[in-house]
């Protein structure tokens, strides 16, 4: 009987755990793929089933046979809802696209805490804001602020780095150089009769989304091809983008109204410097046009040596078209960008093999396309098998890591993933960005790139000033060199008022185009030979031009720099760390959930607080000396003074993810507690500000502490 395969097979299916990890992304992908297949069957035995028990009761069955049919029925019937719920947990499991209900829950969860305590507040609240435009509260600004002197000690002094801080203000003439101007595009469709603008790629995005979330009757087949569909995203071309609008039926989210053709929308803020309004500038889009600017100065500051790399923290702006999503899609943000300049014939790394052993999530072009998942890579190997184009490269994906990491960020919601051939600029040697994931899944939070030799060459043509670098030989090195002599007497007499157009056009030549010229009109004595610019052919006669190949002694090479450069949204970092560093706990009564965010000291808004345990004179002049003594070892603290319970006290300061407490409870010692476990240690008052600074400067451990100090743990204390 059909019915009972159908139920032997959902039994023989494996169970899969809720985890997140990356890991199991393309396991459970498999099993969504078999859960969608079973279902489809469920549901044509369901209706043969249904057809037999009509069958049987128009034609008068006895009813024994009919019974047994329901019965099978019901089965099926059963069957369906088992494999529909299973469908739903593994869908909500998944947070690579697919969705989840409790994500939005966690998500409220923080961004309550996190506004509530002012960690960040939209700007301009009182007048009801601006979209993508937020301000950072005072816990907000201390986070922010360690994390970029982090970044400053990481980066900028690891690799001695050249920073630098120039202007938002930006000339036009620097970004129409770089491409911005004409490029730097999103696609934008219209609500046709409301006006309103979304993101083209983020409503197929979303549509994609919901119909695999919540469609369980489509096939499998479709659900594949929807998340080929995401995973290719960036590849649409504006007809393409439009094309699949039309063919899934999308509308404006908001209104139902049909949409426009999707066109490019520049994302820069246009202004005008000085007042007659005659000079256009933008808002910069990215820091990195200040470096490449400044590269003849930095490059001679540095001893005219390569490689070197300059930095640059500072804000950027993008008038996005649909800012949502908080803090990760923002239309000002702080960008810290690192430009490494490299010979573009060695792109090794000096220090390579302090990240070559490195092992983290990494999601290959050739992963993506296939439909599976990240894997855990060594870095080593990922170069060593030309994964990632070059070992300069390699260094700075696994100096990210150790960054992210570092900072807090969960290593198993963290993946770095290459751009696929289409997505990435055509100039462009490879691109990884690191993503993280949070409640609104897979967030580039760091992109990568080999930009070659791009921006640099965009400069020089523009500006007039050669953007190079040379390598001097120890000897004179013989060289032949092609030398393309165009005869300006002869072309002029020929070609009149084109003559210029010819010259330039022939001295553009390559090496082979112009050799096989040269083979040509010595065998012939004339050649057909286009000049793009005068959108014609014309003949070249061997009078012409002089094509000869001399031997020329160099003492040095010239060339334009490759730049590798890490891009880093350091808002879009530290909205990750806030939800992969947010839980909550019980209160002592258990009437409440308290929220605690895990900040790694390093990047904790305070280190410490100080609390005198009840309100006395005595008490509270020792919370002051020992206030003292931590302003003095330059630790950020607070004072609580105020008489509520010690439990609400400690409650408050864990909201802020403050790692340490010291409690002042008598006159020669003090309790110190630590955030996570809320164990404590006894120390001498004249002791606790050393003990802090040296856990939070990293040169002590709290387990260490645990074990020096006389101690007590969370459940012995009255918390
Ligand atoms: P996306 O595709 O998400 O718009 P992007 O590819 O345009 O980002 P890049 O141009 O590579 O981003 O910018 C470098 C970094 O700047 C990104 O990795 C991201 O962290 C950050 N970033 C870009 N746009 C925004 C934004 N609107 N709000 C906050 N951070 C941003």
């Amino acid at each position: 009987m059909l019915h009972l395969l159908h139920s032997l097979r959902l039994k023989a299916r494996p169970s899969f755990p809720s985890s997140l990890s990356p890991s199991v992304i393309f396991t459970r992908s498999m099993a969504s793929i078999d859960l969608r297949n079973a279902l489809s069957d469920n549901q044509s035995a369901l209706e043969s089933q249904a057809n037999a028990v009509r069958q049987l009761k128009s034609s008068a069955a006895a009813k024994s046979e009919i019974d047994a049919a329901v019965e099978a029925l019901n089965a099926l019937k059963l069957e369906k809802s088992t494999i529909e719920r299973e469908l739903h947990a593994l869908i909500n499991a998944d947070g690579n696209g697919e969705g989840s209900g409790n994500k939005e829950a966690f998500r409220q969860a923080v961004v309550n805490t996190l506004e509530r305590r002012l960690f960040y507040i939209p700007s301009f609240k009182i007048y009801r804001g601006v979209a993508g435009l937020y301000d950072y509260g005072p816990p907000g600004c201390s986070v922010k602020s360690n994390v970029l002197s982090f970044w400053r000690q990481h980066f900028v002094l690891e690799e001695n780095m050249l920073e630098v801080d120039c202007p938002c203000v930006t000339p036009e003439v620097v970004l129409k150089a770089s491409g911005h101007v004409d490029k730097f595009t999103d696609l934008m469709v219209k609500d046709d009769k409301t006006g309103t603008c979304y993101r083209a790629d983020h409503l197929l995005k979303d549509f994609c989304n919901e119909k695999l979330q919540k469609d369980l009757t489509i096939s499998s087949e479709k659900a594949a091809e929807l998340k080929h569909l995401l995973a290719t995203l960036d590849d649409l071309s504006a007809e393409e983008l439009g094309a699949k609008i039309k063919e899934f039926g999308i509308v404006a989210p908001d209104t139902k109204n049909p949409l426009s053709d999707p066109y490019p929308f520049n994302l820069m803020f246009q202004t005008s410097i000085g007042p007659s309004g005659s000079s256009t500038g933008y808002m910069r889009p990215e820091t990195a046009q200040g470096i490449f600017v400044n590269f003849r100065d930095l490059y001679y500051y540095n001893g005219s040596k390569l490689p070197f790399a300059a930095a640059q923290i500072g804000q950027a702006f993008r008038n996005e078209i649909s800012p949502r999503q908080g803090l990760l899609r923002v239309r000002e943000f702080t960008l810290a960008e690192i430009e490494h300049f490299v010979d573009p014939e060695d792109k090794s790394h000096p220090k390579y093999s302090e990240v070559a052993d490195l092992e983290f999530f990494m999601f290959p072009r050739q992963e993506q396309v296939s439909g599976q998942s990240a894997k855990r890579i060594r870095l080593g190997e990922a170069v060593s098998k030309g994964i990632v184009n070059n070992e300069t490269l390699g260094y700075f994906i696994g100096r990210v890591y150790l960054f992210l990491t570092h900072l807090g960020i969960d290593k198993e919601r963290l993946r770095f993933r290459q751009h696929l051939a289409n997505e990435m600029a055509h100039y462009a040697a490879d691109c990884w960005d690191a993503e993280i994931e949070s409640s609104y899944g897979w967030i580039e939070c760091v992109g990568i790139a080999d930009r070659s030799a791009y921006d640099l060459r965009a400069h020089s043509e523009k500006s007039g000033v050669q953007l190079v670098a040379q390598e001097k030989f120890s000897e004179p090195k013989e060289v032949e060199k092609l030398v393309i002599a165009p005869v300006k007497k002869v072309l002029g007499q020929a070609f009149k008022g084109s003559q210029k157009n010819v010259v330039e056009a022939l001295e553009a030549m390559k090496e082979k185009e112009a050799l096989d010229m040269k083979a040509t009109l010595e065998s012939k004595g004339e050649v057909e030979f286009e000049v793009c610019t005068l959108g014609k052919t014309v003949t070249i006669t061997k009078n012409m031009v002089n094509i000869q190949k001399e031997k020329k002694k160099e003492h040095q090479r010239v060339f334009t720099p490759s730049v590798i450069e890490p891009s880093f949204g350091i808002g879009r970092i530290i909205y990750c760390l806030f939800e992969h560093s947010f839980y909550t706990r019980p209160s002592k009564a258990g009437d409440e959930q308290l929220n605690v965010f895990r900040f790694p000291p390093l990047v904790a808004p305070i280190k410490c607080t100080v609390f005198p345990l009840v309100q006395n004179q005595k008490f509270e002049e020792v919370a002051k000396l020992i206030s003292k003594s931590l302003t003095a070892a330059g630790i950020s603290h607070r004072i609580d003074i105020t008489g509520t319970s010690i439990g609400k006290r400690y409650a408050r300061t864990d909201e802020l993810g403050v790692p340490f407490a010291i409690t002042v409870d008598s006159t020669t010692s003090v309790t110190l507690r630590e955030r996570d476990s809320k164990d404590q240690v006894r120390v001498d008052v004249e002791k606790a500000a050393s003990v802090v600074r040296e856990i939070t400067e990293g040169q002590t451990t709290w387990a260490h502490v645990w074990s020096t100090f006389p101690h007590q743990s969370s459940t012995a204390t009255d918390e």
